[in-house]
């Protein structure tokens, strides 16, 4: 049985708030996926069990480990058609670097997994915390970080399926030395609209502010962003709405970054975007992310519920760490906070997620148990314990 998503809580199933069954498939990949999925999962576990849910957890094979158990594809057709009836994808990370050389782009790991599994869910969500007590870790001056709230959190919500990315044409013609290439970047309304529902919706629920970020001095398509934007805000007079030049976005998230809540932005400029903020969390280990489509929309858009379904895909932001691999080494805060994001944004269950929050931060900012990215020498099985111990 499929578990009460946010759109059924908002219809009123008689699942709403009460005991869930929530039906995961489970894809731990390559590397320190493996160790950071199975600390995730045990976290998952402890909260269900407290706030009496139940996870089915069913576990897929994806990537090398795919391949090594023999399959010929790196994103198998049992995994595709378990992601397909589970209502959220767990993923830990995909691709062994000295390895994937071996292969043609086309079936490397990440290639084949990433863009197969993200296909349909256009919001693409990284929550970027600076933890109080790591305040070290971040490569910005104090004098910078005490600014205005004093604190970092910022979402970073961006465009993930249309753009430049798959804009057509697209190509390189002709022959040396007189080749041509064509990216295009090309967006709908309804793509544009979509996307900066989330935005406005998700500044709804956190210090109602939202920046739009786009180049409207220069591209048509930013031009329309921002026509849309400024209409749509009208229907959102709580939320605070201001505009921004990208060029003009990527200094100030590092010359005030205590100022920013939420940031919604297209394809390419929140593919750069993103990667710079994830610099200022302290470790690449602490940011956990979300891919959501129509069933989130669906949330707030009626109209959005006929359209179709993508399972919605949370995974941390690194890769499959091969320096660190097999030594539980690795950082599990990221993994557990995208856990987080799986109870909040697929099934509506804020407390179990804001418990699991203040767990991560709480031993994050106690500083007992760090891992080795974070200056400290705890395991990654240890970490996962005191998260629980904090629950
Ligand atoms: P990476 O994110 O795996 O590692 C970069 C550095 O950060 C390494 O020094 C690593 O030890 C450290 N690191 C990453 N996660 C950590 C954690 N949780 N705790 C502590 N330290 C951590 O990036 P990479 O080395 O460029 O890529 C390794 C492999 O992962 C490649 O095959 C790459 O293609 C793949 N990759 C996969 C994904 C994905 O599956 N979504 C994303 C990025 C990279």
């Amino acid at each position: 049985m499929r578990g009460c998503g946010g759109l059924r809580t908002l219809c009123g199933s008689s699942f709403c708030g009460v005991f869930m069954k929530l039906n995961l498939a489970i894809l731990p990949g390559d590397g320190i996926g493996v160790e950071v999925i199975a600390a995730a999962m045990r976290v998952l576990e402890h909260v269900a069990k407290k706030f009496g849910h139940t996870i089915q957890a069913t576990y897929g094979d994806i990537g090398w480990a795919a391949l090594d158990k023999g399959h010929k594809s790196a994103l198998p057709e049992e995994t595709r058609t378990l992601c397909k009836n589970s209502d959220a994808i767990f993923f830990g990370a995909v691709g062994l670097p000295d390895r994937d050389k071996t292969l043609p782009l086309q079936e490397r790991p990440e290639r084949v997994a990433l863009l197969e599994l993200r296909k349909g869910l256009f919001a693409n969500l990284r929550h970027i915390v600076l933890p109080k007590n790591l305040k070290h870790l971040c490569p910005l001056k104090d004098e910078i970080l005490s600014k205005g709230s004093g604190e970092i959190d910022i979402m970073i919500i961006r465009e993930l399926t249309g753009g430049l990315y798959y804009g057509q044409p697209q190509g390189v013609t002709g022959t040396a030395p007189n080749r041509n290439a064509v990216d295009t970047m090309a967006y709908s309304e309804m793509e544009v609209r979509r996307i900066l529902k989330v935005g406005f919706e998700t500044a709804r629920k956190r210090r109602k502010r939202l920046l739009s970020v786009d180049k409207a001095n220069i591209l048509a398509t930013s031009g329309l962003w921002r026509e849309i934007a400024v209409a749509m805000g009208k229907e959102y007079p709580d939320v605070q709405l201001e505009h921004m030049y990208v060029d003009n976005a990527s200094m100030q998230l590092l010359r005030r970054p205590t100022e920013f809540d939420v940031i919604v932005t297209e394809n390419t400029f929140g593919d750069i975007l993103s990667d710079e903020a994830s610099m200022l969390a302290g470790s690449i280990g602490l940011v956990p992310s979300a891919c959501l489509g129509n069933e989130f929309l669906a949330n707030y858009d009626p109209a959005a519920k006929s359209l179709p379904r993508a399972t919605p895909f949370y995974e941390p932001i690194h890769g499959s760490a091969p320096d660190i691999a097999g030594k539980d080494l690795a950082n599990p805060i990221g993994t557990i906070l995208t856990g987080s994001m799986m109870l909040r944004y697929t099934f509506n269950l804020q407390k179990e997620a804001d418990a699991v929050d203040a767990a991560c931060f709480g031993v994050l900012n106690e500083g007992k148990k760090l891992t080795g990215d974070l200056g400290g020498r705890a395991k990654c099985s240890e970490v996962a314990a005191a998260v629980i111990e904090k629950i």
